[in-house]
């Protein structure tokens, strides 16, 4: 399974300009036996440029990236936590995805009418986003409130109790507006809430649609927004690109000053947004990325290969990629930069793997 991005935002933003481009880079389905196309669901590749270079190594007959997928979840408008608009359909798309992209309008096309009403203002459809989502869990909360009161005056027991204090907590700060993946809660708290699968615990990363002379401006200071967590593009011109040859694309983007383009940004950043690691297998039949999350254990890095792997997993031979690059994987064994990991081996951005497993 691949991991899953939600592109969300108000009507007019940007949002099927920018699906649309990225689904100009759908990926070659035939090595991906595990996706399946849909049209509201484009699945591209990670751009690595550390694939090339093993694969020059290894002499590899073919490069596999790893891949993410972008849902376009279309119709968020304010009220949407109350039905609004696709409102229910709308936030339970949310709830299937591991991240959320919000498209943010910032480009002043006085062509394209702004739908929240009167100038561009990225904050304050920020905010009614936000909002929409903060109140759906409100909901969610306060129901699981209502359950663990009731379950508790049947029989307490010492878990519901400290997760009804737990929600409560949560409760509190989403009725003030506090989005659950800012408040700072332990391991231990997240993996108590999990299974409610709240929609602002999920991770989220802001893409401002820009004007095309904008995109190598200074960032606009957004208010209670990480300038980490954004990334300026400009749709019109991402849609531009994907319609070009590889080749032109590139003197396009010289000419633009761009070193990359914002779509291949946006995937990077996605990938960034979710934590996720890259791990690589490289040999004479191909040279592949592997995803996991930051701080899998080997055993489960394996499992992404095959079940079995995870089952009977054994150990798994390791060396940095640059090592293996530079001297192949002979040559690393040779000089000792080959490691030999066991099953509480956490696995690290950038490891070349050779997992040994029984059947
Ligand atoms: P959505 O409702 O968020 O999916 O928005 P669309 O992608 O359909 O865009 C709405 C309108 O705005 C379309 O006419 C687009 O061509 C236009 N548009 C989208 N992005 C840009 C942009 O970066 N600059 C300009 N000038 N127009 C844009």
């Amino acid at each position: 399974m691949s991991l899953s991005i939600g592109i969300v935002g108000l009507p007019n933003v940007g949002k099927s300009t920018l699906f649309k481009a990225l689904t100009k880079k759908q990926i070659n389905i035939a090595n991906y036996p595990f996706c399946t196309i849909e049209p509201n669901v484009g699945i591209v590749e990670v751009p690595d440029e550390r694939l090339q270079k093993l694969s020059d190594a290894a002499k590899s007959a073919k490069i596999v990236p790893t891949v993410i997928e972008f849902v376009d979840i279309a119709g968020l408008v304010k009220g949407a936590s109350v039905g609004e608009g696709l409102g229910n359909q709308f936030l339970a798309n949310i709830r299937e995805v591991d991240a959320i992209a919000q498209v943010v309008r910032n480009f002043t096309d006085p062509n394209i009418i702004i739908e929240s009403g009167g100038k561009v203002d990225p904050a304050s459809d920020i905010e009614v986003i936000n909002t929409e989502l903060a109140l759906k869990d409100l909901e969610t909360i306060t129901k699981r409130v209502g359950d663990l009161e009731r379950k508790i005056k049947s029989g307490v027991s010492k878990e519901d109790t400290k997760l009804l204090e737990l929600v409560k907590k949560i409760k509190e700060k989403l009725g003030a507006g506090t989005m659950v993946n800012s408040l700072d809660l332990t391991d231990d708290e997240k993996s108590m809430i999990k299974e409610f699968n709240l929609l602002t615990a999920k991770p989220v990363m802001y893409i401002l649609n820009v004007d095309e002379g904008a995109v190598k401006n200074p960032l606009p200071e957004i208010k209670g927004i990480d300038k980490n967590l954004i990334l300026p593009i400009s749709a019109k011109i991402e849609a531009e690109l994907a319609e070009l040859a590889d080749e032109e694309k590139k003197e396009y983007l010289q000419t633009l000053g761009l070193e990359e383009s914002g779509l291949d940004q946006l995937i990077k950043k996605g990938y960034e947004t979710l934590d996720l690691i890259t791990f690589l297998t490289s040999g004479p039949d191909e040279t592949r990325a592997w995803t996991v999350q930051r701080g899998s254990f080997a055993p489960q890095a394996a499992g992404r290969i095959h079940t079995d792997f995870e089952k009977g997993f054994i150990r798994v031979e390791v060396c940095r990629w640059q090592d293996f690059v530079a001297y192949g994987e002979t040559g690393c064994k040779e000089k000792g930069l080959l490691r030999i990991e066991g099953k509480d081996y956490v696995m690290q951005d950038g490891d070349v793997c050779h997992f040994r497993f029984s059947n």
